[in-house]
């Protein structure tokens, strides 16, 4: 099932809705999640409208691995020194609920595995 391409994300990479910012650059975007799961809990999101992993396909590969360095960065910066949990929810059974492709960075607590 194709989803819209324009999301809550897209209007945060617009400034059309506030967000808290931390990280931006030609490629991604990097903010607090609005319901934080963890003390520290961000979003790396790329300013390409990807729906969800699924629907990257190979020209995105150098973005991917951007966006991985990107959230390394972020952690880093975040001060996240004992670890941290990156997670892409891929689609409903993933439990994805914004259908622009995010990775959450979740830390700053002992998290558990597996998760629920
Ligand atoms: P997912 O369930 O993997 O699609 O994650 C979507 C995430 O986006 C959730 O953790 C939400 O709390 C977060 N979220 C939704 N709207 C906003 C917003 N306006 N600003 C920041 N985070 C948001």
């Amino acid at each position: 099932m194709s989803q819209p391409t324009d999301t809550i994300f897209s209007k945060i990479i617009r400034r059309e809705i506030p967000a808290d910012i931390v990280y931006e650059d030609d490629l991604c975007l990097a903010f607090k999640d609005v319901h934080p799961q963890a003390p520290v809990h961000l979003l790396v999101i790329p300013k390409k409208p990807i729906p969800k992993l699924a629907d990257a396909v190979a020209e995105d590969h150098k973005l991917m691995g951007h966006l991985l360095l990107t959230a390394k960065r972020v952690a880093e910066q975040a001060g996240l020194t004992n670890g941290y949990r990156l997670v892409i929810n891929n689609g409903e059974d993933g439990g994805q609920t914004v259908y622009h492709l995010h990775l959450h960075i979740l830390g700053g607590r002992q998290l558990q595995w597996p998760p629920g």
